[in-house]
């Protein structure tokens, strides 16, 4: 690992922040309490803005005008057609301002502005245009009924959507949660991490620029036990999607169990395999374990930080990921040269540092790393522990950090058991070119995405969400659309039906 602490910093352009209050039937208005929060920087441990702390009251605020914009406004009536124009006026916007909001995203959470503006926020305009397509593509079906009866179904949208999201991907999540939510017509409440609230409120503005009617998109900045619980007890909220941590996504069910029963999505944590066979390509796969533990500094949901590696090739593949692992940089995430940024927040970083500790305590064996990095800002150094057994704290809980655990295996039986051994079950990635052992560990893996000789292979049309604990329900594709719509039956006589 190489720390990149400053001596030759490249020309950094930090962007003014424009957005800093709650933005609610299309207005940015204070929070009625007047209080605000800090949001940070994870690069300097300073304060980059205060941005206003909407609580309860702001959030009934914001639902009234989104159950107004559903109830009586023209966004679930126009023509779907119609929605696909102003959605992709929307995603063309957000590519205009790509460096804009990439930094915002790097500010906040310290994430790789070249990856920001390569990857995150286009794949973000991108999804915006997947939904738009699916817009004017929403319809129902026609049944031949028993009885001298015809029927038809009506797909109609749900209604008031509360999206509460998380820090790792602030970009994606708002598009993710946010587009399939505006295809279906349905009007929404977004509440971002507090430790990142400055893309959501930039991206609120650029909708109402492409001409997203007032009350459809609102944003509510502020935190989670407060904003948060509000839209997840709230009585005039249809549905709710949350991606974030497994205890907090359990409160969320019980929020919406004990107020209005409303439908909940749930993307959670995962704890998820990357499994290596003897016959893989060592120089390949060791990269995709490398980019699948460390890549966003580990802070991804679907991080591979359990690696299981078969036994004949467990030698030359840890020789090969130590000398990889010497060529990644660690550093201030606007230098283009750059792999790793600091962890979002203090609290994240102490928490992983915590992990690290136990995983030594454990009896695990550093490989590399182990430590924070000797500068400023919530640098923590690539860690790789061997010799992790299945029982230790490290190799059962989700770090959310760049921290992997390689494990050693013998037979495709075993490491199936292991593998599956989780509460989690999000993802897996599988290593070999034996098509029978990627189909019978793909199909024998209790987890929502499985990548075969890949890794971290997105895209707009694969659904994505997980097994067990891992949460319920769809981000992405089809699936994600289906779930912000309900169906609605008609069924009425035929002539010369004895119901007439
Ligand atoms: P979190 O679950 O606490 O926060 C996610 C979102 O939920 C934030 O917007 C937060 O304000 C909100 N929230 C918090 N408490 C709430 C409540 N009582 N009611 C309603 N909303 C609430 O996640 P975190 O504290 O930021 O991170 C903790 C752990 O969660 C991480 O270490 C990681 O394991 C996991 N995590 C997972 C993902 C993912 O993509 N699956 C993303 C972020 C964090």
């Amino acid at each position: 690992m190489t720390v990149e602490n400053g001596s030759e910093k490249p020309q950094i352009s930090v962007p003014k922040i424009k957005f800093t209050k709650l933005f609610i039937n299309g207005q940015f208005v204070d929070s009625i309490s007047g209080n605000t929060f800090e949001t940070i920087d994870p690069r300097t441990e300073e304060v980059i803005a205060n941005i206003a702390e909407g609580d309860k009251e702001d959030v009934d605020l914001a639902v009234r005008a989104a159950r107004e914009a559903f109830d009586s406004g023209p966004w679930p009536r126009l023509p779907g057609c119609e929605r696909r124009r102003i959605m992709l006026k929307f995603a063309d916007l957000i590519d205009e301002n790509v460096e804009e909001l990439a930094a915002l995203d790097t500010l906040d959470a310290g994430k790789l502005h070249i990856l920001g503006k390569t990857l995150e926020v286009p794949s973000a305009a991108e999804t915006i245009r997947y939904y738009a397509g699916a817009a004017d593509k929403i319809h129902g079906s026609t049944l031949k009924m028993s009885r001298e009866l015809q029927g038809y179904t009506l797909r109609e949208p749900i209604g008031v959507v509360g999206h509460i999201i998380p820090w790792n991907f602030p970009s994606q999540m708002f598009a993710m949660k946010v587009g399939p939510a505006l295809a279906a017509g349905c009007t929404v409440v977004v509440k971002p991490a507090e430790q990142t609230p400055l893309s959501a409120l930039y991206y609120a503005h650029l909708a109402k620029l492409a001409g997203i009617p007032n009350g459809v998109l609102n944003v509510v900045t502020g935190y989670g036990h407060t904003a948060g619980a509000a839209i997840s007890s709230h009585m005039d909220i249809d549905k709710v999607s949350f991606t974030g941590s497994t205890e907090v996504g359990r409160l969320i069910m019980q929020a919406a169990a004990t107020s209005n029963l409303k439908p909940v999505t749930l993307e959670l944590g995962g704890k998820s395999p990357i499994i290596i066979f003897n016959d893989a390509d060592v120089d390949k796969v060791a990269d995709l374990a490398l980019q699948g533990t460390l890549f966003n500094k580990g802070e991804i949901c679907v991080a591979g930080s359990r690696v299981f590696v078969q036994e004949g090739i467990y030698d030359k593949f840890l020789a090969k990921l130590s000398e990889k692992v010497k060529s990644w940089v660690v550093g201030d995430p606007f230098d283009p040269n750059v792999h790793q940024g600091p962890q979002a927040d203090k609290k994240q970083y102490d928490k992983i540092l915590s992990f690290i500790e136990l995983g030594k305590k454990e009896g695990a064996t550093l490989l590399t790393g182990g430590k924070a990095c000797d500068m400023k800002g919530y640098y923590i150094e690539p860690t790789i522990f061997t010799d992790v057994a299945d029982d230790m704290t490290i190799a059962k809980e989700e770090i959310f950090g760049p921290v992997m655990s390689v494990l050693k295996f013998k037979t495709v039986e075993e490491v199936i058991k292991r593998a599956n051994a989780t509460k989690y079950g999000l993802a897996a990635g599988v290593m070999t070119n034996d098509l029978n052992i990627a189909n019978t560990v793909s199909r024998s893996i209790r987890a929502g995405v499985i990548w075969i000789n890949c890794y971290f292979a997105f895209d707009k049309d694969l659904p994505y969400g997980g097994y067990k604990m891992s949460g319920f329900g769809r981000d992405s594709g089809m699936e994600s659309l289906n779930s912000y719509l309900q169906v609605k039956s008609v069924a009425m006589p035929i002539y010369n039906s004895p119901w007439l």
